[in-house]
C-alpha cells in the first residue's frame, strides 16, 4: 500500500470513529404562512410564540388551523414560524388519505408537484396549492458536514436501533447550513414505522 492510499484509509477510519450520533426531529404536521396568507387566516392577530423549535430560530406558534381535503379534515395543525416567504403545508402520508389528496414526497421548500389543500380558521379559508409530504433530511452545520464527509443534497443511508424494529432509512437528504444544528426530520409515520421515540438516536452508515 503506498503512501497517498494509508493516508486516505487513515482518514475514512478517523470519520468512522468520530462520526457523532445524530438526534432524531420526529414532525408532526405542521404549516407555514406567508404574512399575506396569514393576514387572511387571522386577521388583526400576530404570532404568538408557543415554544421554541431545536433549530434556532424556528418556533412553534399558539395558532392552529384546519386542513380541509375532499374526503375529510384535520383540526389543530400547528403553524411554525417566523412566517417565510411562501406558504407550505407539510403533513404524513397516512393525513393525506384522511384528507383524500395525493400529496407528493418532495424536499421542503420545492412545491413544483405540492397538491391544493384548504387552511380554514374561525377567520377564514384559503385553499393554498402547497401540500407535500416533506422528503426525510438531516439538519446539520457547514463543519459537521465536514466532518460526516457529505454535502449539501447528498443521500445517506441512517440506521435507527430501535426496540424490536431497528430500521435503515435510504434516501435521507443533507442539508448543511451554517445555522442548522445537526437533527433528522422525519414525520410521525416515518417515526412510528421504525418504533422511534423522541430519545432515539441514529447514525449515518
Ligand atoms: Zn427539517
Amino acid at each position: 500500500m503506498d503512501r497517498q492510499h494509508l493516508k486516505q484509509l487513515v482518514k475514512e477510519v478517523i470519520i468512522e470513529m468520530t462520526k457523532p450520533e445524530i438526534p432524531i426531529g420526529i414532525s408532526n404536521r405542521h404549516v407555514h404562512l406567508k404574512q399575506e396568507d396569514f393576514d387572511k387566516l387571522f386577521p388583526d392577530e400576530a404570532v404568538k410564540k408557543k415554544k421554541d423549535l431545536k433549530q434556532p430560530g424556528e418556533y412553534a406558534a399558539e395558532q392552529t388551523v384546519t386542513l380541509v381535503g375532499p374526503k375529510g379534515e384535520i383540526p389543530n395543525v400547528r403553524l411554525l414560524a417566523p412566517l417565510r416567504s411562501f406558504s407550505q403545508v407539510e403533513i404524513s402520508k397516512t393525513d393525506s388519505f384522511t384528507l383524500g389528496i395525493d400529496a407528493p414526497i418532495s424536499l421542503s421548500g420545492d412545491l413544483s408537484q405540492a397538491v391544493e389543500v384548504t387552511l380554514k380558521t374561525k377567520e377564514g379559508s384559503l385553499p393554498i396549492k402547497g401540500c407535500i409530504i416533506a422528503k426525510r433530511h438531516i439538519h446539520m452545520s457547514e463543519q459537521d458536514a465536514e466532518i460526516f464527509n457529505v454535502k449539501k443534497g447528498d443521500l445517506v443511508k441512517v440506521e435507527v436501533d430501535t426496540p424490536q424494529r431497528k430500521t435503515i432509512y435510504e434516501d435521507v437528504v443533507v442539508r448543511p447550513h451554517k445555522a442548522f444544528v445537526l437533527e433528522m426530520h422525519i414525520d410521525t409515520d416515518e417515526a412510528n414505522a421504525a418504533n422511534v421515540s423522541p430519545s432515539t438516536k441514529c447514525r449515518i452508515i
